[in-house]
């Protein structure tokens, strides 16, 4: 696994622990030696996450459209910054830089994200891991309905499975690396693929 995409809040949250797992998580993707790919900004956890991993001497990929190179303030310490046309460029340029995604408490952005990636993952797109990283229980009632979906028949258990649930790096990048992607009928009631 050579890089982690990581998404994040562009607000830091409303307890210390949430832009603490922040640098937490930067630092232990630097000191593996794999490269940080995020959003690019410098503030909220988002700065939190690459300060940690430049501080660890970690390489950052921060990856921003130019319309939010202002309001997000672009981050101008990285190793490698990527100012590009539209939001959906940015998102599939850190899918192509990326080997698996994660996302650290964040808002709707953050969501968005990590669950563009997760139905690509679903539709067979791509191979690589998804992960929420569940600090202070912040992703407890989102999780509690994403089971609630299964139970509801729109989900399969195994679509479900594939979303990584974890709480501190080591067990994170244990089950990064040791994730196979499912081969899971999409539609519920067809069985053929
Ligand atoms: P948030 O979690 O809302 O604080 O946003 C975190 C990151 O997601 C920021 O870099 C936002 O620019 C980005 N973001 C916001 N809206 C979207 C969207 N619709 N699609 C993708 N990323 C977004």
């Amino acid at each position: 696994m050579k890089s982690i995409c990581v998404y994040c809040g562009s607000n830091p949250g409303s307890r210390p622990d949430y832009v603490e797992a922040a640098r937490t998580l930067g630092t232990a993707i630097a000191a593996r030696g794999i490269t940080l790919v995020y959003g690019g900004a410098k503030v909220g956890c988002m700065g939190a996450v690459a300060d940690a991993a430049l501080a660890a001497g970690g390489k950052v990929v921060g990856i921003i459209p130019r319309a939010l190179v202002e309001k997000e303030i672009a981050h101008e310490g990285l190793t490698e910054s990527l100012v590009v046309g539209s939001m959906h460029e940015r998102k599939r340029l850190m899918a192509d830089r990326s080997d698996a995604f994660v996302a650290l408490p964040g808002g709707i952005g953050t969501l968005e994200e990590i669950f563009e990636m997760w139905t690509w993952a679903q539709l067979g797109h791509h191979a690589k891991p998804c992960a929420l990283y569940d600090v202070a229980g912040f992703y407890g009632p989102l999780v509690g309905f994403l089971d609630h979906q299964v139970t509801e028949g729109f989900v399969r258990p195994g679509h479900r499975g594939m979303l990584i649930v974890e709480r501190e790096p080591e067990p994170l990048f244990t089950a990064f690396e040791t994730y196979e992607a499912p081969v899971v009928v999409k539609w519920i009631g067809r069985e053929e693929r």
